[in-house]
């Protein structure tokens, strides 16, 4: 594996260079999206250039090319995840998409009886909580939500004992994007398995700061975007076991997911492609597979304690300013900060320092239900990469200063 260095890892991103307002970038705002190393644009490029044909129909050289790239990025993504077969990678849009498809899926087969419930959590984003309340009204189920601490965590004493003969599937959060908390999804497994339901993982966040091992987490369904790991917009992955991706009916209809089609009856094709409708983003998936062998040149543990001591000085120096409180002070915890400061709207604090090339996030983060819970309309919120710097950290603070005399 190739030893972390800040510096270099710095030069394969190329936004990185570009000045802001005449200053030079500091972006911290990777929860939101995380930026992508030149391999990545390369592939993009590469692939647009040389290589573009439609996949999986014609026999020509070039179809037969971009097919075995973009399946071999799906061989990329099984390794990356250790599912144990690429069947059980399905490429989607995001994790968004992922989720809408494990609901609509559902939705339309026998899963589902009235009365059933589906187990979310307060930490919740929106596409872990909407997509469920869409099929909530069509199959009368019930939605439950497993309360969070006053540091952000999960009460998972109260989950157990929510947990009933209704319960059909726990679907919860890896890595909170607005508090940062890393959730014991293994513990949850256990305890949603011992009663014999299925859990669903959104891991939108937890990609890009743990190495995720779905057979280890022995998780039913594990959903994440190719952004948010280095990758491009537009591509993202379920992985759902195989035994329930087989039972499971077709989340779209089209080309490329039928075996045979007459007016009368269509026949699927075998998982992933029973989820595949129609061309998919090609590019993307080529582009997501970049971004996982440029992961993959690091020992992970290696990139995540850079990530924890960014987190750790950010905190420190955060704390030090009059009038900031951090929401979500979880023991376990990936390098996300949201905070308030007294008396001043997080939209001005994002504004004021956006002058100085600081991109920070401000708002409710797609996560309105936190933001009830701990009393506040919004936050700021600033998500640390391995490319960040203690430097950038200290523009932060300084920028945070600036804000607060403006408002004095
Ligand atoms: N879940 C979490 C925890 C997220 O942070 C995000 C993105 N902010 C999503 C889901 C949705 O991801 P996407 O918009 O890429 O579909």
């Amino acid at each position: 594996k190739k030893k972390f260095d800040v510096d270099e890892v710095r030069n394969d991103f190329p936004i990185l260079k570009r000045l802001v307002n005449d200053k030079p970038l500091v972006y911290l705002d990777n929860a939101a999206t995380t930026q992508k190393p030149q391999s990545v644009i390369d592939a993009l490029t590469n692939y647009y250039t040389y290589d573009n044909a439609n996949i999986h129909r014609g026999l020509y050289f070039l179809s037969e090319l971009a097919t075995e790239q973009y399946e071999n990025a799906r061989l990329k993504v099984k390794e990356f995840i250790n599912a144990i077969s690429a069947s059980e990678i399905i490429f989607v849009r995001g994790t968004t998409e992922a989720i809408n498809l494990v609901a609509s899926s559902l939705c339309r087969s026998k899963y589902f009886s009235e009365g059933d419930e589906v187990i979310v959590s307060n930490m919740e984003h929106h596409s872990n909580i909407v997509p469920w309340q869409l099929i909530r009204d069509r199959k009368k189920i019930n939605l439950k939500v497993i309360p969070i601490n006053d540091a952000g965590e999960l009460d998972l004493e109260a989950f157990e004992s929510m947990i009933s003969d209704k319960t059909r599937l726990v679907s919860v959060v890896h890595i909170s994007n607005t508090l940062g908390t890393i959730n014991p999804i293994k513990k949850i497994v256990e305890i949603a398995h011992s009663k014999n339901i299925p859990v669903l993982v959104d891991g939108a966040q937890a990609m890009s700061h743990l190495k995720v091992d779905v057979q280890e987490l022995d998780a039913d369904f594990y959903a994440f975007s190719g952004h948010k790991v280095f990758g491009p917009t537009g591509i993202g992955v379920l992985y759902g076991k195989a035994e329930f991706l087989e039972m499971m009916p077709p989340y779209q209809g089209g080309g490329d997911m039928i075996r045979t089609v007459t007016f009368e009856k269509t026949t699927f094709e075998d998982i992933p492609k029973k989820f595949e409708a129609g061309t998919p983003n090609i590019a993307g998936g080529i582009g997501l597979g970049a971004a996982i062998d440029y992961v993959n040149q690091f020992d992970r543990a290696e990139l995540s304690d850079y990530e924890d001591m960014l987190l750790k000085y950010a905190t420190e120096r955060l704390s030090e300013i009059d009038g900031l409180k951090i929401i979500g002070n979880a023991g376990e915890k990936a390098s996300v900060i949201s905070f308030v400061i007294d008396g001043i709207h997080p939209y001005d604090i994002g504004t004021i320092i956006d002058t100085d090339g600081i991109a920070i996030r401000t708002g409710h983060h797609c996560t309105q239900p936190i933001m009830k819970r701990f009393g506040v309309p919004a936050t700021a919120r600033a998500s640390f990469s391995f490319y960040n710097t203690k430097e950038e950290i200290d523009k932060l603070y300084e920028g945070l200063l600036k804000v607060k005399k403006i408002f004095e």
